[in-house]
């Protein structure tokens, strides 16, 4: 999503205000820092970061600071850094042509809906495309700022999104990565009249588009994964065979005290739904260890998820207390020490997993849609259920699909030859 943001402002600023981007942040007039708020982490490394930048920047350089820590600290980075020149919060970066005019501007009203804004446009790749569709997040998960940096959700109007996944694919693209906290909750809130359809539905009325070949988005919520949206996964061959599925914690007691809305058991009816009818697609997830008051009992409830779905990826994080939210209020901390061997343990887990799958792809053939040169003459894409395969090969091959046979295993990513 702050990807997104960040091809959102590129694209305004270049083209209404004539700016390019560079590499050289020494030479630039213009350094925009995005940001994320949901881990303590970025926040500290923010204000470190931007001592470097003010330090070595052009004098009359104006420094901005945008995204979500932008929206939850607004003036306080003024005061604490007071060579910025403007902050703009997550969800008003449309207001990033204005702002340049402003010194010491702060626009961080989380309530701006910019859900139907027409943005410029500005692409950092020629072969797929992020959509941005819906703003914001209407659920209380205990641990999460995000509500608070984003506002609540916003679906985007069916006629913009369509309209924007056509002008990509027209321009070459050939797949979309549709974006929003709950994608699979779109469609209930808009911010004026418009069409109401739900997810399902979007990606039946998207994969008309003649010559869109694949559809990817994130991230679903496994709350509102019902059996339409799942069969329509299922059944639909350009949704990419990928889903995401933030877990969270594996033990329904610290579902419930994280808010998630969901138990262990649904969790692992809808995997069981979903690999009966898609057995090919691979699963991703999020993990938080640590929760407060999560016990060994609730943490080996997390393990034995693991074990029995076998995600094929997990982004796992320690629990990180953030403002404004309900557990910052917890009190059973889990310590720090017991924090970083959870994690361990859990990451050594899903490696072992990992790496037993993996090596009962050697020999398989994938269809790869060719994005990224690599070093060494390699070049990388991904398949249909979202393996990172790379060839031998040339620039030729970007924007293509072959198929690939399996030569090598890697964890992160598989070595193949061109069969086809
Ligand atoms: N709306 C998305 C979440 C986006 S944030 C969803 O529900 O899937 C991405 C991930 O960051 C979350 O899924 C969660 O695993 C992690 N995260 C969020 N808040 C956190 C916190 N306070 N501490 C640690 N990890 C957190």
């Amino acid at each position: 999503m702050n990807s997104r943001d960040s091809e959102h402002m590129i694209a305004e600023l270049t083209e209404k205000e004539n700016y390019e981007v560079i590499d050289d942040f020494t030479k630039a007039d213009l350094i925009l820092i995005n940001t994320c708020s949901v881990r303590e982490k970025p926040v500290h490394k923010l204000f470190s970061e931007l001592g470097g930048f003010n330090k070595k920047k052009k004098p009359s350089a104006k420094i901005g600071v945008c995204g979500c820590t932008a929206s939850h600290l607004g003036e306080e980075i003024l005061k604490r850094a007071p060579y910025v020149s403007f902050v703009l919060g997550a969800r008003n970066v449309s207001k990033i042509t204005q702002v340049l005019y402003k010194d010491k501007a702060v626009e961080v009203d989380i309530n701006y809906d910019e859900s139907a804004f027409a943005f410029k446009d500005f692409r950092s790749s020629p072969y797929k495309g992020f959509i941005n569709i819906s703003i914001g997040c209407d659920k209380s998960c205990t641990f999460c700022i995000v509500p608070k940096t984003r506002g609540d959700e916003v679906s985007i109007p069916l006629d913009l999104i369509l309209k924007e996944a056509s002008r990509l694919v027209d321009s070459g693209a050939k797949e979309i990565f549709l974006l929003g906290q709950n994608v699979n909750n779109y469609g209930r809130r808009f911010s004026a009249e418009h069409e109401k359809v739900n997810f399902t539905e979007l990606l039946r009325r998207l994969s008309k588009i003649e010559k869109l070949q694949r559809i990817r988005f994130t991230s679903p919520h496994p709350f509102h994964m019902d059996d339409e949206f799942i069969e329509e996964f299922a059944s639909n061959p350009k949704i990419c065979k990928s889903m995401h599925m933030p877990l969270q914690s594996g033990s329904t007691k610290v579902l419930k005290d994280m808010k998630r809305g969901y138990t262990k058991e649904w969790f692992l009816n809808r995997v069981e739904k979903l690999k009966s009818i898609a057995p090919e697609a691979t699963i991703s997830t999020d993990i938080i260890v640590a929760f407060p008051g999560e016990s060994d009992e609730d943490f080996e409830d997390t393990l034995d998820v693991l074990r029995k779905v076998k995600f094929d990826q997990i982004f796992s994080f320690k629990y990180s207390p953030r403002p404004e939210t309900e557990a910052e209020h917890f009190t059973n901390i889990v310590d720090e020490d017991v924090a970083s061997q959870r994690l361990t343990q859990l990451q050594s887990l899903n490696n072992e997993i990992i790496d037993e799958k993996h090596s009962s792809y050697l020999g398989n053939v994938y269809n790869v849609y060719f994005e990224e040169l690599n070093r060494d003459n390699y070049i990388a894409g991904r398949s249909d259920n979202n393996i990172v395969i790379r060839v031998k090969g040339s620039e030729e091959l970007l924007g293509q699909f072959r198929d690939v046979k399996i030569t090598e295993i890697g964890r992160t990513i598989l070595t193949g030859e061109i069969v086809a």
